[in-house]
């Protein structure tokens, strides 16, 4: 349902990767590892335009594309069917909580305010925050706040939801209830691509674990045979540091 072919990105003159190939099934998750400045969250952002990938092309659920001729329409479409979720939750701070996930619908969709707040709820129900609906950022938990982040996501009935780092700016006590919101969407068979080193949540919910290093995917694999049999020198010592 997802493909990227010989995506390319670079800032300036550093080539962060060229020749990115990934694919997706839907309903599938896969978990993104590896060290810091390879280029994860560049590729995640490339997938939904956050930034323009210089080359390749991009395939989401029923659209697809050159990135070097994209139209605006074609972005548009594409941010439609992926969503985000950032390490730094990124909510409106002068929005509740109800208005943070109902935004999107309003503002992208076109949907009417009453139909968005009445589906804000249910998915604020979802996420075990409706009694904080009239609560602004400023005043909820860290992990609140991402449950928020992804309930966001959740409101734009994306084809897959890409996850950056979501809990790496948590307090390590309100790591377990994103993890436990993520895998409970995992349960529901939402495709996602997760960038992560909660190795423990890889191994559990991941059908796929992605290793990249310095631009590249060095290899993936299930995580059970990922992790207990890294075939590549550079993948078993990443492994040795995190596990
Ligand atoms: P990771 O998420 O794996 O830590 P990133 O995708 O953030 O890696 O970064 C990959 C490389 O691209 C790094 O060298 C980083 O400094 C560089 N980079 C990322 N974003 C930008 C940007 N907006 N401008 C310039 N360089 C960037
Ligand atoms: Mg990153």
């Amino acid at each position: 349902m997802i493909e990227l072919k010989g995506i390319r990105k670079q800032f300036g003159d550093h080539v962060v990767f060229d020749g990115i190939d990934l694919s997706l099934d839907r309903g599938e998750i896969i978990v993104v590892v590896g060290p810091s400045g390879t280029g994860k969250s560049t590729l995640l952002r490339c997938i939904n335009f956050l930034e323009t990938p210089d080359a390749g092309h991009l395939t989401v659920g029923d659209l697809g594309f050159d990135v070097t001729g994209a139209t605006r329409e074609q972005i548009l479409a594409l941010r439609r069917r992926t969503a985000f979720v950032f390490q730094n939750y990124a909510l409106f701070a002068n929005k509740t909580a109800l208005q943070n996930v109902a935004e999107g619908m309003i503002v992208v969709d076109g949907m009417p305010k009453a139909k968005a707040y009445a589906k804000a709820r249910e998915i604020l129900e979802r996420i075990g925050l409706a009694d904080k609906a009239d609560a602004y950022p400023a005043s909820l938990s860290g992990g609140q706040q991402q449950r928020v982040g992804i309930g966001r996501a959740m409101a734009a009935n994306a084809d897959v939801i890409l996850f950056d780092e979501p809990t790496s700016a948590l307090d390590p006590q309100w790591v377990e209830e994103v993890l436990g919101l993520m895998k409970r969407l995992a349960a529901e068979h939402q495709t996602m691509i997760v960038v992560t080193h909660e190795m423990q949540f890889a191994r559990e919910v991941a059908d796929r674990v992605v290793f990249m290093d310095q631009g590249r995917i060095i290899e993936q694999a299930p995580p059970a045979e990922l992790f207990s049999q890294p075939k590549d020198e550079r993948t078993q010592q990443f492994l040795r540091k995190i596990l």
